[in-house]
């Protein structure tokens, strides 16, 4: 790493009244200036692929989303206590893509404030405090949101699972202790029981459908299917939190759970929903929203306001008008065939799974075929100085993540497996 970079100047002057507590990704960070679709362009002058970013789903600076947001802002930006047509109007359209039993949303303006809304609906509608988690999972940075997540809790620096978390092993075909055929069977068994032995009975069970954070795993197929009539039979809520696989990226599947045959009690949106202005919801049931409207009146002051209906409505239409959900499709399974081609040429890649965009590549030690960070760091350092972008994740920090925005080609995608071929090569 050079001592010297012409970033220096940018990190001292950040670092004057910023924490660093907020991290910055990688050895040598960026000077970002602007993105277009799925570009983004440092101040020196270089343009960087963009693999990585989920959030600017339909692509950086979309002109019919930037247009939507600018229209809306010069024409009237103001709260739900008031009538106005954007907010019945894109409720509508993002429901349409649910199934009909999940007939109510509430807007609010991150992932995390979706999944706090969905733990307080929980304890109105079920009166119970019992909670199942994901081993490995993260939904949220509020105190509610850190308690659901094994992600932070289990921490180095994290306070520990706190008595009304039960945390369930990640249905893990590839690192778990189950990898046969039926092995979604197998771990859901293991969740019902810790469920069945629980003096208390279950509130909710949260989830999504390919833990992200967890390094991109996804649940052994036919899990859910047997968790949730689980659940339900004790009175508890199935949440499934799809802020990072919603919205298409997945590509045979809009939402993440459609892939498992279930349908959730409550979904959690956030990151694309409006293309990286800061939107989230919460999408629900008839029954538990009569549940909630029972207690304190439900207020966010920028949820829901037309300017962020505007701009998620728009992305809305450019995902149908796109086909981007088919482009995620293709394009992914061409990602993913390179780099299990790759695979067959490196020993270094363990594993590569996901769907549409939204891939994992699991860096192993040759030898001992344990995960290895400090290679999965050289390979994304590498492939920053070449100027693509990807991130690592997973417990162990060594599972390369791509999801880029949808627009992604495969020629972008050709880019990205023959840099990292190169890298492994020297
Ligand atoms: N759920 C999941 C699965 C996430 O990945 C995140 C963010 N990484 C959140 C919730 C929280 O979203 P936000 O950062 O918008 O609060």
């Amino acid at each position: 790493i050079p001592r010297t970079t012409p970033e220096t100047e940018e990190i001292k002057r950040r670092h004057k009244h910023i924490s660093p507590i907020l991290s910055l990704s990688y050895s040598r960070p960026i000077f970002m200036v602007r993105a277009a679709f799925q570009y983004m362009y440092d101040g020196y002058g270089n343009a960087i692929l963009d693999a990585y970013n989920n959030i600017p789903h339909v692509g950086h600076s979309h002109p019919k989303v930037v247009e939507a947001g600018q229209q809306q802002m010069a024409q009237l930006n103001t709260n739900t206590r008031y009538l106005y047509d954007l907010l019945p109007r894109y409720s509508e359209k993002l429901l349409s893509k649910f199934p009909k039993s999940l007939n109510k949303v509430y807007f609010v303006n991150s992932g995390s404030a979706a999944s706090d809304l969905a733990l307080r609906m929980v304890h109105s509608h079920t009166k119970r405090k019992k909670l199942m988690v994901m081993e490995h999972g993260y939904h949220g940075n509020t105190q509610m949101g850190i308690d659901v997540s094994d992600y932070k809790f289990n921490n180095a620096k994290g306070a520990g699972k706190k008595e009304h978390i039960l945390k369930t092993p990640i249905p893990d075909t590839y690192n778990g202790k189950y990898k046969e055929k039926n092995a979604g069977s197998l771990y859901a068994k293991e969740a019902i029981e810790q469920i069945s032995n629980s003096v208390e009975p279950i509130a909710a069970f949260i989830s999504e459908p390919i833990v992200g954070c967890g390094g991109q795993v996804p649940l052994a197929d036919g899990y859910l299917k047997e968790v949730y009539p689980a659940i339900r039979e004790r009175g508890g809520v199935c949440i499934s939190d799809e802020v990072q696989t919603g919205f298409g990226r997945l590509g045979d599947h809009f939402w993440g759970y459609e892939a498992q045959e279930v349908i959730p009690d409550i979904v959690i949106l956030g990151k694309p929903m409006a293309n990286g202005h800061p939107m989230g919801a919460l999408v629900t049931t008839d029954e538990i929203a009569s549940s909630f409207n029972e207690g304190v009146e439900f207020f966010s002051s920028f949820g829901g306001n037309p300017v962020s209906c505007a701009i998620a409505l728009s992305v809305l239409e450019v995902i149908e008008e796109e086909k981007l959900q088919k482009n995620a499709k293709e394009v992914g399974d061409h990602y993913k065939s390179l780099l299990l081609a790759l695979k067959k040429e490196h020993k270094c890649i363990g594993d590569v799974r996901g769907s549409g965009l939204f891939l994992g590549i699991e860096i192993i030690d040759e030898k001992t075929q344990k995960t290895n960070r400090k290679l999965a760091h050289r390979i994304k350092n590498e492939l920053r100085n070449k100027n693509i972008l990807i991130s690592t994740d997973g417990p162990h920090d060594s599972v390369l993540k791509t999801k880029p925005p949808l627009c992604f080609t495969k020629e972008n995608a050709e880019t990205v497996v023959s840099a990292i071929d190169s890298i492994l090569k020297n």
